[in-house]
């Protein structure tokens, strides 16, 4: 088996924290994910916390705690603003409910036929196959599921394969949870083979953190596995932080074995809202072969107000990254609407008015355009 690159900072981290442990442990997944930090008093031997953090919770959380040695050791110890640190470790604000935040944000229960299913679109489905994630984020959309407490539905999820079975205008199955990839090789080999071998269902991926935060759990049992049920892979990255040797690493392993790869990143507050950083993502991203899918605004869950940037704010950072580009590291903005409604892009305004037979559009400068539109009745003939 091929160890991921040994950096310093990984070195560095592993003596420091884990002094009896070798590199061959730390590369790892196993050990990676029995060593994840899962709680505020295993936090405070990483960090330095502040009173908000080491005060964030005094019973339950609204979401899990877990972050992998690896990942911890991405983050600074004495920064409480650090962003990836943001986005795992609790702060009191969680503790209070705004306008609008729910549970449920996007109404996934009132369109679920079946435990672990959510039917939302004609064509396909999203296929929620664990509750397990390697770390939590703390604005996850589906904190109401997500914690190492066993699986969605039944084990065996054989009625939402069913379902899928019998409803043969599903052609598209997003297999999601929690993480996919925290299942078995065995169960995740099963699980894809049972989808794969119905007839009418012609485009399976896999929504998945684990490449990000965990990019040991790229190994070759699994990488087999992946290049046997060709799935393409959506990948959650958040900040460039993220963008180590381990990850590109990971990256191209799964690209090399002939995966699409696409990514899903939250705009998140104080984190990543900046079309600098995003840009350097985005950049970063195409050069471990993996395409900007979506941005997404964060969805209103209970305690998700210190995340929430505002629309304008979204809109304001893709004018700043559209144009200004490769058209394909810019990712489609999109809102899921609330009770239901789906993914909506939003995008700034294009289309400034009509001239006659012309539409008048801005450009990414601000400058206007005039295209002439073909419409019934506006030709004529030249030539004759
Ligand atoms: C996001 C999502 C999908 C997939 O949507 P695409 O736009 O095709 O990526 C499917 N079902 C549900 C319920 C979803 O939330
Ligand atoms: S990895 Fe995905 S499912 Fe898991 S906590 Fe983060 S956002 Fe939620």
């Amino acid at each position: 088996m091929t160890a991921p690159p040994a950096v310093a900072r990984a070195n560095a981290f592993r003596r420091l924290h884990f002094p009896g442990i070798n590199e061959a442990d730390w590369s790892d997944w196993r050990w990676q994910f029995k060593n994840r930090i899962r709680s505020l008093a295993n936090l405070a031997d990483f960090f330095t916390l502040t009173e908000d953090e080491a005060n964030a919770f005094t019973g339950k959380m609204n979401v899990p705690l877990a972050i992998t040695p690896y990942y911890a050791s991405l983050i600074n110890a004495e920064n409480p603003q650090d962003p990836l640190r943001r986005s795992l470790v609790p702060v009191k604000a969680e503790n209070f409910l705004s306008a609008g935040e729910q549970a449920d944000p996007l109404g996934e229960e009132a369109s679920s036929p079946v435990p672990g299913l959510v039917h939302r679109y004609p064509d396909r489905v999203l296929f929620l196959v664990s509750e397990l994630c390697a770390v939590y984020c703390r604005y996850c959309t589906r904190s109401r599921l997500v914690g190492d407490h066993g699986t969605v539905g039944d084990p065996s999820r054989e009625q939402a394969i069913e379902y899928i079975e019998q409803h043969s205008e599903i052609r598209d199955v997003l297999l999601s949870g929690g993480d996919p990839l925290t299942l078995p090789d065995d169960r995740l080999d099963q699980l894809l083979g049972r989808i794969r071998a119905i007839d009418h269902v012609e485009f399976v991926r896999i929504g998945t953190k684990v490449p990000a935060v965990l990019p040991q759990r790229i190994t070759p049992r699994l990488l087999e596995v992946l290049k046997k049920h060709k799935p393409w892979l959506s990948l959650h990255f958040t900040h460039p932080n993220e963008l180590t040797p381990e990850v590109a690493d990971a990256c191209g392993k799964l690209a090399d074995a002939g995966l699409p790869l696409g990514s899903q990143t939250v705009l998140l507050r104080g984190i990543n809202d900046d079309a600098q950083v995003l840009t350097q993502l985005f950049h970063g991203l195409l050069k471990i072969r993996v395409r900007p899918y979506y941005l997404y605004l964060c969805d209103p869950i209970p305690g998700s107000h210190h995340f929430r940037t505002s629309v304008d704010a979204a809109l304001g950072i893709m004018q700043k990254i559209r144009g200004y580009t490769t058209g394909y590291a810019v990712p489609t903005l999109v809102i899921d609407a609330p009770n239901g409604g789906g993914k909506i892009p939003i995008y700034p305004e294009s289309i400034i008015g009509r001239q006659g037979d012309s539409v008048l559009l801005r450009n990414f400068e601000g400058k206007t355009f005039s295209y002439p539109e073909s419409r019934a009745g506006n030709g004529h003939r030249f030539n004759v």
